[in-house]
Order: C-alpha cells, then structure tokens, then sequence
C-alpha cells in the first residue's frame, strides 16, 4: 500500500526551493498537513499514521528514533526516551515548572550554559530545542515520504499562551531540524482558522483547547474575510499528563498502602503507573469503567512481585480530576472578560486537544456555555489543518477560502523598574504585530550604558514574571546625566515573538543591543546544532 499523496506543485503551498507544511507540534502528539487542490490535507506517515508521538527514544552513540518507534521504548528504557519536551522548552532550569517537571519524568534534566533547563539523557546533554527538532524532523521526513517532494519550510503552532522564550525556542527547533519557520500561529487560532475556512458567517466563537501539557482558552470573531482574536488566556501547566499523573498517584498510593512498599524512587514502576494511567484515561472516554492491570510492577520487601489490578470508573476518575477540571475554568472566565464577553455571547464553541475526547470534557464545557460544543471537528487534525491553511496563504498570497488573521499577544510586556517592580508597556491581548517606545535618558553624569530588563507577565513585581533578558545599551556619549536619551521601541512580532531596537534621539543614530540574561540559545549554538542533509 502506498500513501504517497502527489501533489499539484501549482496548487500546493510551493516555496522557492520546497514545500511549506503546516506542523501542530504537540506535547503528546504531533501531526502535519499540507493544503493540496484547495484542501487541507493531514499527511500520514507510510505505515498510514496520521498522528505521532512526540517522542525521541535515545539509543546508544548519537542515534534516535522518533514517534511511534521511540514511544515503544518508554516502557523499558524510561531514563532514555524523551517525551513532553515541550513543557520544557524556553523554560528556566530555575522556574517552578521545572521543579513540577523534575518529579514528573523519567528522564534527567539538567541547567544549560544560558541558566536554560536541558535535558539528560545517557550523561549527554540536549538543548530542548535539539529534542523538539527531531520530533520536527521527523515531520518533514514524513511529508516527504508522503509527497515526494522537498520540504524546507512550516507554519508551526504553539499554546497561545506561549511566551517570548518559548515561541523563539520553537523556531530554533525549526532552524535546528532544516525548516525555515514561516509564521508561529497559536494553536487556538489555527483550530479556528481551520473551522472558519471558507464560511461565510458572522460570530463568536470560543476555543477550549485541552492537550497533552497546556490548556488555553481563546475567544474570537468572524466575519467573512477575517479572523480576529479577542482575548487568549491559558496555563501552561495543566493538560492530559496532569490528569495522568493524578491517576497515577492513586494508584501509587492504593499500591504502597496495600503492600507496605515505597516506589518513589522507582522510575520504572512510576513510569508503567503514568502509562496504564494514561492508558485508562483514554478508556474511560468510551467506557463506563475499566480494570486498570500492571504485571509485575515491583518487588515488596520479602522479594515478591506485586501487580496492579484494579477497577477505575468515570465517578472515581472525575472525583480524582475535579480540581484540575475546574482550574481550567477559572481561566475560561478569565479569557471571556477579557474578550467583554458573556457566556450568551459565544455562538460556537470548539474544543480542541486530545483530552477532549473524554465526555466529561465536553460535557463541562456544555453546561458552561449553555450549549453543546461543535461535534464535527477532528480535535486531534484541526490544528495542523489551521497552520496548513495559513501556510497556504502565506506562500501564494491571495486564498479567497482563508481569512485574515488578527492575533493578539497573551502576555504583558514590560520593563524593570527601581524597587523589584515592571512598568507594563504592551498589555496583555493587544492585537499583533504591535509595538510601544519608551525614551530613557542616563541617571549619572558620563554613564555609557543603560541596562534595561524587559519581563513577561501579569505581576507588577519582576519576581513573579518570566524576564526575557536584559538588554543592554551601550557606547553612549559621555555626557552630564539626563542629556542623553534614547528611544527603545519595544515590538512583537505576528509570531508574537519580541524584538528590541534603539535610536538615540539627538543623531538618530541606531544603537546595537546586546542581549544579556537571556535563556535562548545563541545563533551560533543553533547553527551548530543542526541537523545535516543526513539526518542526525
Ligand atoms: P494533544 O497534546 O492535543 O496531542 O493531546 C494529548 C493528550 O490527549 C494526552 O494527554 C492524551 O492522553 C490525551 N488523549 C488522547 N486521546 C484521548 C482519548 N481518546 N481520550 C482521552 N484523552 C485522550
């Protein structure tokens, strides 16, 4: 059987050297499509898989394998296969996410040159973005295989809620595994993008977009010819894995108690515990109950094996998730207000992400919009469905099925001040691209540098927001303190990815920043760190 899918060059999202595809990078999955003859298509790999695990399973030397291979090898080489990268990537070695995530996976993570979180895997050490571009690589090997043709460039997807480091880490990934990335478009966005395709209607649509690691909550408004993003609100830490882990820890519990073992340290145990978690999870969204069995799962203290066999049912598993489900409206109502919406208001409402499937899902999402979510999306495909469409009108222009895109930015952007505080500068949901200047002049007499910190965020106090880095401004004219000004306008981009400049007001001259502080990987770390013709 052969998936080969030939397509049109002429119709298709042609570059000047290859194809540009559209990739939904997940934490869980990843899946990538392709516009062909004024339709989004998902390619499959040619096994026919249409979606893959975002999994990298290190084997020995520098060899890896990807997807559903590396999945395989979780259960029995847990230290060396790499899943949920993505929760990890522009993150800092010291952000409680990473703490989170230390007790969560299997294998090491360790800090980076860039006081970065990197991870560990058989005493070597990997920038996330190395991890998330074989994941990226692997994609465009399999639209390759499916089209026979080349592939040098995507439209990648990401939480809306992303920040700055993260977005600019996606697309180190990109450049890493030989993709130029053409937009970053939000995952939400993409979902509608794909929904609101070649529909001619006026509304507004919420998107509920629940996935393997994020949840993100988007309100927006169509019209014929326009997508518009009203407000995006999210946490970057509550999706299926969370669920997952819940499970497990019942489990965990229910074992240790019954057995009088501790299997804290136990990876391997933890590890087959958060897999047939996992496993029951996906179950209960089609059964009523299930009988949750792990053979030989450890050793209790007089040496004999002990196994899991236990039955789950939906009641227990609600009971078990109810703090998370509800987490996820706390930010639902928060994106509604923002948008100045009521639930009333929402004339569809789209859930997106695996987790989804699970009818207490959509039935929460009923009951709180007053209405039962649309039942025709694919919400593992509509994604990479979006970012195709976009990358379809990015690279031929006019497409009269596709909407314009008016995204907006999901964090505040702003700059330290005396005292610990930030002095917000772009909020959060104004619309992108977007930019705001700020004049600063020097404090001392013959000061030759101004060193500005910008931060991500929506506390008032630089310790609780994401700092982007520090830039500074240096090779000012010696002169007495105040004389010297200097506009800096701050921009993000329609990938919502921040960028800073400086003109000094009196000669209009341009001034260089240097970028200190900083957790992303430098141009020469990613040039070093791609991928050859080869593979890797
Ligand atoms: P995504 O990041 O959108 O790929 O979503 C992945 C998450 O969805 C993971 O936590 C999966 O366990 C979960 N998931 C996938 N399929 C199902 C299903 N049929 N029922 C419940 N959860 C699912």
């Amino acid at each position: 059987m052969s998936n080969q899918v030939q397509p049109d060059a002429s119709e298709t999202a042609t570059g000047a050297e290859g194809l540009t595809v559209g990739i939904d990078l997940g934490t869980s999955n990843s899946v990538v499509a392709l516009m062909q003859d004024g339709e989004a298509v998902i390619l499959p790999d040619q096994q026919g898989n249409r979606i893959h695990p975002s999994v990298v399973a290190f084997g020995y030397g520098n060899t890896a394998v990807v997807g559903h291979r590396a999945k395989q090898q979780l259960t029995y080489s847990p230290e060396n296969t790499i899943y949920s990268a993505k929760r990890l990537i522009g993150r800092r070695y010291s952000s409680d996410e990473v703490e989170r995530m230390k007790r969560m996976v299997s294998w090491g993570i360790a800090e980076g040159p860039h006081g970065d979180a990197r991870v560990r895997v058989q005493g070597k050490i990997y920038a996330v973005p190395e991890v998330s571009a074989r994941v990226l690589a692997h994609m465009k090997e399999i639209a390759e295989q499916a089209t026979g043709q080349k592939v040098n460039a995507a439209v990648i997807t990401v939480p809306a809620y992303f920040n700055d480091q993260q977005r600019q880490a996606t697309r180190d990934a990109a450049n890493i595994a030989g993709l130029a990335t053409k937009r970053i478009i939000n995952e939400p966005t993409a979902a509608a993008l794909a929904y609101g395709y070649g529909r001619e209607r006026r509304q507004h649509i919420a998107v509920y977009d629940l996935g393997g690691g994020t949840f993100d909550m988007t309100v927006l408004r169509m019209e014929p010819g326009l997508i518009e993003v009203l407000s995006t609100s999210g946490d970057t830490f509550l999706g299926g894995d969370d669920f997952d882990a819940k499970i497990a820890e019942w489990l965990q519990a229910t074992i240790e108690r019954e057995h009088d073992i501790d299997l804290s340290d136990n990876f391997t145990a933890r590890t087959k515990l958060r897999d047939a978690a996992e496993r029951a999870k996906i179950a209960l969204s089609t059964l009523p109950a299930v009988e949750v069995r792990v053979p030989s799962l450890a050793r209790d203290k007089t040496g004999k094996s002990v196994s899991v066999n236990t039955r789950l049912d939906r009641a227990k598993f609600i009971n078990l998730v109810m703090p998370l489900l509800q987490r996820t409206f706390v930010v639902v109502d928060d994106a509604l207000s923002q948008a100045g919406l009521s639930t009333a208001q929402i004339d569809d409402v789209l859930l997106v992400g695996g987790m989804t499937r699970l009818p207490v899902i959509g039935e929460a999402v009923g009951k709180y919009f007053s209405k039962a979510p649309v039942g025709s999306i694919n919400p593992d495909e509509v994604v990479a469905i979006g970012a195709a469409i976009q990358a379809h009108s990015l690279t031929q222009g006019f497409d009269p099925g596709a909407a314009v895109l008016l995204d907006v930015t999901p964090q505040t952007l702003g700059i330290g001040t005396v005292g610990g505080f930030v002095e917000p500068l772009i909020p959060r949901n104004t619309a992108i691209p977007s930019d705001a200047n700020k004049i600063f002049h020097t404090a001392q007499d013959n000061q030759t540098e101004v060193r500005i910190k910008v931060y991500q965020g929506e506390s008032r106090m630089q310790g609780d927001n994401e700092l982007l880095g520090h830039f500074i401004l240096d090779g000012l004219k010696p002169a007495p303190r105040g004389e010297c000004k200097i506009k800096v306008t701050f921009s993000i981009d329609a990938n919502g990815i921040v960028n800073v400049s400086a003109i000094d007001q009196e000669s209009g001259r341009a001034h260089e920043l240097s970028i200190e502080a900083s957790s992303a990987l430098t141009q020469d770390e990613v040039h070093n760190m791609k991928f050859d013709e080869l593979g890797f």
